[in-house]
């Protein structure tokens, strides 16, 4: 949970308020002004990024405190989870996309993982500049694990003979997330490993 915690708060509060900007952009200009409530939920949702935690303190906690606490235990035990449940299912048809796709994923997180403890340690900058990359490598990971959960339990209702839209529906969502969100894994595993020297170049005056 301690690990998790900088993820869920830091990753999600950002999808929420992108989430309450899109809604702004479906209604059009009246989005933007008082005539639905929804300009009202973006702003309501901005305070979630920045209190209870900034969420760039929240990503520092994670690459800075979480990570590293006990050897790297808990992030050893959600890779095991995600390796125990790709290996019990990645022979299943119907899943196999859900499965490389979580794979891939994995593999990204582990590699960003092992950048850090290769060059956060030596250089605390580094760590500081790849985190908030880090924490949404870690969401977007953690996420493609529930998708493909919820793709599981969704194709047994089917196989099962439910012909609830709400089954069919999770696995084309799931679909989407694949194919349109989940590649942001690989730019921001790109984006953490460029390390910490151009952020740190300018002086402090140049500000
Ligand atoms: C509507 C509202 C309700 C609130 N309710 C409560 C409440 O009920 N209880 C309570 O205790 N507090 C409450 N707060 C306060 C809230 O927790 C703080 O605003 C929040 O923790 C951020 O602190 P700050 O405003 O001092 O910003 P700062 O700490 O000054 O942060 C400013 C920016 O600098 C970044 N930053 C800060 N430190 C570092 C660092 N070391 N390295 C890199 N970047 C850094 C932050 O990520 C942020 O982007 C509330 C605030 C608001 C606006």
């Amino acid at each position: 949970m301690g690990l998790m915690t900088p993820v869920l708060k830091g990753y999600l509060t950002d999808k929420g308020f992108k989430v309450c900007s899109d809604a702004v952009q479906v209604h059009g200009g009246s989005g933007f002004t008082e005539h639905f409530p929804v300009s009202q939920f973006m702003r309501d949702c901005r305070i979630a990024l920045i209190y209870e935690g900034t969420n760039g303190v929240q990503a520092l906690d994670l690459v800075g405190r979480k990570l590293a606490s006990k050897g790297g235990r808990a992030v050893m035990t959600f890779f095991q989870e995600i390796d125990q449940f790709i290996g019990e299912n990645d022979t299943d048809e119907g899943l196999k996309p859900f499965i490389k796709a979580l794979a891939e994923v994995k593999a990204q997180l582990q590699d960003g993982t092992m950048w850090l403890m290769q060059n956060g340690l030596q250089n605390p900058d580094n760590a500081g500049a790849a985190s908030t990359d880090y924490m949404h490598l870690f969401g977007l990971t953690g996420l493609a694990y529930m998708w493909a959960l919820q793709v599981k339990a969704a194709q047994a209702k089917i196989a099962a003979g439910s012909s609830d839209p709400f089954y069919s529906t999770k696995v084309v969502t799931a679909q989407y997330f694949i194919e349109r969100i989940l590649p942001d894994a690989g730019a921001h595993l790109t984006k953490l490993k460029t390390g910490s020297a151009t952020l740190m170049a300018l002086p402090a005056e140049a500000f």
